[in-house]
């Protein structure tokens, strides 16, 4: 009897032993599945505020390619670069005394040095605007550039375009000249800027940089 008694007792107390560790091991999975859940409701969120942060960044980046962009096609449209091989002034810009009637005028462009075999090239990208005889200027080349600039090619021999063709800074346009009021071969080269719906005629030296 007594050992009856014994053996229902012991296994009761081993059952409950298991029974209080099952539920120790459930609490347990519980608290590390909830644990688990918020990290991983916490890293969705995390990863949504990186991405979110990355498309602000490529965003912000596009937006700096399109303005290197425009910034890149407004200097090739400037004529920056040179309209002869070699650059040599005959004559300044801006005032001059002229040799023939010593009376002072201005000059609204710089003479270089060339003969009739010199290519003159477009000093940056445009649409051709002129390209025939004008008076003084003889053989003439306009270019407009866009951004409100032009450039001038006065006294050639021979033109390679004609109006409404579109060109780019380095393209042969003419050959140099001695036509129009001119005194021996040399390029007249002017720079135009419209301002306010007026032409404001600059020094070319400036712009001369590639
Ligand atoms: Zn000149």
């Amino acid at each position: 009897m007594l050992n009856k008694l014994k053996y229902y007792y012991c296994h009761n107390y081993l059952y409950a032993t298991v029974f209080v560790l099952l539920g120790y091991m459930a609490f347990q999975y519980h608290c590390q599945h909830q644990n688990l859940t918020n990290s991983i409701k916490t890293y969705d969120e995390s990863l949504k505020l990186y991405q979110n942060k990355l498309d602000e960044v490529i965003e912000h980046h596009n937006e700096i390619f399109n303005v290197c962009d425009s910034l890149i096609h407004i200097m090739d449209s400037l004529p920056l670069g040179s309209p002869l091989d070699t650059l040599v002034i005959s004559s300044n810009f801006g005032s001059r005394k002229n040799k023939l009637t010593q009376k002072w005028e201005y000059h609204p462009g710089t003479d270089f040095i060339a003969d009739w075999r010199d290519t003159v090239y477009a000093t940056g990208h445009g649409i051709i605007e002129v390209s025939h005889y004008n008076s003084g200027y003889g053989r003439t080349i306009v270019i407009g550039h866009g951004s409100g600039y032009k450039s001038r090619y006065a006294h050639l021999t021979r033109y390679f375009v004609k109006k409404g063709d579109a060109v780019k800074r380095g393209d042969p346009i003419g050959i140099a000249g001695n036509t129009g009021n001119s005194r021996g071969y040399h390029l007249h080269y002017e720079v135009m800027r419209t301002n306010q719906g007026f032409n404001r005629i600059t020094d070319p030296k400036n712009y001369i940089i590639l």
